[in-house]
């Protein structure tokens, strides 16, 4: 026991210094990053251009508040939106704060209340966003939860077109849900969604909080499907490591918000516009963003590879790879290759997930790869 409440179970050991994909702890061992802390880290640890912004800019002005003009957030918003059909942003703080002003904005738009999101989904744990969640674990113990929410079979088209009424608001959901065990939409799924919510004006929020800034090999995941949202929200890598989030929306939603109707203290803090605005200046460049597709694809390829004898599936988009063991339990397999020098981070009980920065090296694959190969093998085969 020590002075922190119980609700992380934290890995027994503490990273002290970072410089790209390598991190070493207080003992100064050192491990290949393939967390990234939860797909925030896209540029690595201690990215210089990061690390610049950030010294600059916290020599000039920490703090605001939206009380007054910031030519930063909308520079940010016009690099963000640039080429999308997206139109403008809200930064806030937090994936699930982020999710917040979706839900916040579906339901003003349309005057509606129903949302419908998918099982495995993860939104979050504030209140909006955790009733967002299809999963129970998340819920239990902290209900009644906000109401009006559905959760639906994730790629069950038929499910979908039987649960359609006019009373539904948006339907929310992520091109590959990460916490719930990264699993991809279908193309199918992808289509049904998008001609359900245009035929019949419902607001389509996709939570690009783990998917977006570039992991999967664009700048958000919903560029690969026939998605077209009217809302999306980020965190996670939008600022490389500095906690920073927002909303992106067309402009059919520019008037939902009206000034008081909306805000956060912190949000669009000169600090994480600053660092974001960096991170989107290197990861919204089309060769970053190849290499990205690249060397996910080579990661699986090699995944495949190693695993070719076992039933394994290895799936996602990018670099957002879950690695499924069926009924296998991971959570052995986290510890045994950290103590081999790799550190990785589990979705669900029976998928690893692997989140290395965008920046990883094909030299740093290779390792991760030979030490997944002779520590989950072995374990395997055992
Ligand atoms: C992590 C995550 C969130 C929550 O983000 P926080 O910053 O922890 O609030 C929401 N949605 C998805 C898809 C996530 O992966």
């Amino acid at each position: 026991m020590n002075a922190l409440f119980n609700n992380y179970s934290r890995r027994p050991i503490s990273l002290v210094e970072g410089k790209g994909t390598i991190v070493k702890d207080s003992e100064g061992k050192s491990y290949l990053d393939f967390t990234s802390g939860i797909a925030v880290l896209c540029l690595g640890h201690s990215h210089p251009s990061l690390v610049k912004a950030l010294q600059e800019q916290s020599e000039k002005i920490w703090h605001t508040s939206n009380l007054f003009e910031s030519p930063g957030q909308v520079k940010l918003a016009e690099s963000l939106v640039k080429d999308l059909h997206l139109d403008h942003a809200f930064f806030c703080n937090s994936g699930a704060e982020a999710n917040e002003a979706a839900i916040k904005m579906a339901r003003k738009h349309t005057g509606k209340h129903h949302i419908i999101t998918f099982e495995n989904s993860f939104h979050g744990r504030t209140f909006g966003a955790m009733s967002a969640t299809g999963q129970e674990k998340i819920h239990k113990g902290f209900g009644p939860l906000v109401d009006q929410f559905t959760y639906l079979p994730f790629n069950d088209v038929k499910r979908l077109e039987n649960s359609i009424d006019d009373s539904i608001a948006a339907i929310m959901l992520e091109v590959v849900q990460g916490e719930g065990g990264v699993n991809p939409i279908t193309d199918e799924f992808a289509e049904a969604i998008q001609k359900i919510c245009s035929e019949n004006d419902i607001i389509l929020i996709v939570d690009e909080v783990q998917t977006g800034i570039g992991r999967t090999g664009t700048r958000f995941a919903f560029e690969q499907t026939a998605l077209k949202p009217d809302l999306v929200s980020m965190a996670k890598g939008l600022g490389g490591g500095f906690p920073f989030a927002g909303v992106l929306g067309t402009s059919k939603l520019y008037d939902t918000f009206s000034p008081g109707s909306h805000g956060t203290t912190y949000g669009g803090n000169p600090l994480g516009v600053a660092v974001s605005q960096a991170v989107i200046d290197t990861v919204f460049q089309d060769l970053f963003l190849e290499e990205v597709k690249e060397k996910g694809a080579y990661l699986v390829n090699k995944l495949n590879e190693v695993f070719s004898n076992e039933p394994v599936i290895v799936r996602g988009k990018g670099l957002l790879i879950g690695i499924d063991f069926g009924d296998v339990e991971v959570a052995p397999f986290v510890s045994k290759l950290e103590e081999a020098g790799l550190l990785v981070v589990s979705a669900g009980a029976h998928v690893l997930r692997l989140l290395p920065p965008l920046t990883v090296s094909y030299e740093e694959i290779d390792q991760a790869i030979n030490i997944l190969e002779s520590v989950v093998l072995s374990q395997l085969v055992k």
